[in-house]
């Protein structure tokens, strides 16, 4: 579903992703772990091209993205770009609903305007999300009158209303607290039964190592480790060790 080939990303004169190859197939979870600016924020948003790349490529589900000269100027209007956006999700740290609309219009504005889906339809498949997320009763209300962990869930439910091939979260409850965290974990185990592509940012190690059926330690820009969670918890590797001995 997701391929990645030597990508490079900077940042003025920060190298901040240097040579990521990586691939996912479909059903699969990976997690990918690392300290804080290893790059894993960056690397999700140039995998959803929120980000330019300086060079490489990236395929999710045969739409290949490359470096132009000129990726710059055909950014906005690229059909490939709409491609990917429509066949990626991403789940951010911090919701980023958009404050002004109400739970409703948050999941609707892009199946909406950005696949051409019909208001009926998009407002059907909202209604079967907030249901399946227990959020029915929540339709109407605005992102301030929800909790953390309702407003991540309503953003999953964004994420998941153009019908995504892949999913990526950021680092998806650690603005919560640890009894909300529970009920979007819960959430994410839900997506694994349905099969469900997803790529995970996070520190919570447990969950990572329960739900995952690969690791991916990053630091400093490049991909140490990446293997089964079994074998990275046991890994001889000093920069692993020294990472993972900071949770125990
Ligand atoms: P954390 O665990 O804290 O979320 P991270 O692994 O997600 O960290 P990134 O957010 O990807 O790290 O940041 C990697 C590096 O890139 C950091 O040094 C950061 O300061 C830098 N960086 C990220 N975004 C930008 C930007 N838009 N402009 C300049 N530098 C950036
Ligand atoms: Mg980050």
């Amino acid at each position: 579903v997701l391929s990645v080939k030597n990508l490079q990303k900077s940042f003025d004169n920060l190298r901040v992703l240097k040579d990521i190859s990586l691939s996912v197939t479909s059903g699969e979870i990976v997690s990918i772990i690392g300290s804080s600016g290893s790059g894993k924020s960056t690397l999700l948003r140039c995998l959803n091209r929120l980000e330019l790349i300086d060079s490489g490529e990236i395929t999710v589900d045969g739409d290949t993205m490359v470096s132009t000269e000129n990726d710059k100027v055909k950014y906005a209007e690229s059909p490939v770009l709409k491609q990917i956006r429509m066949k990626t999700g991403l789940v951010f740290q911090n919701f980023n609903l958009f404050p002004h609309y109400n739970v409703l219009r948050n999941i609707t504005e892009a199946p909406i305007h950005v696949a051409g889906i019909s208001r009926t339809e998009a407002e059907a498949k909202a209604y079967e999300l907030l249901d399946k997320l227990g959020l029915t009763d929540k339709a109407e209300s605005f992102p301030y009158q929800l909790s953390g962990g309702q407003s991540q869930r309503v953003s999953i439910a964004r994420a998941l209303a153009l019908n995504p091939k892949i999913l990526f979260f950021d680092e998806p409850t650690s603005a919560l607290d640890p009894e909300l965290t529970g009920e979007v974990l819960k959430v994410i185990r839900s997506l694994k039964s349905l099969n469900m592509t997803m790529v995970i940012v996070t520190h919570e190690m447990s969950f990572a190592r329960e739900i995952s059926n690969r690791m991916i330690f990053m630091d400093e820009g490049v991909i140490v480790e990446d293997t089964t969670p079994e074998e990275l918890f046991n890994s001889a590797n000093e920069r692993t060790k020294a990472f993972l001995g900071k949770f125990h």
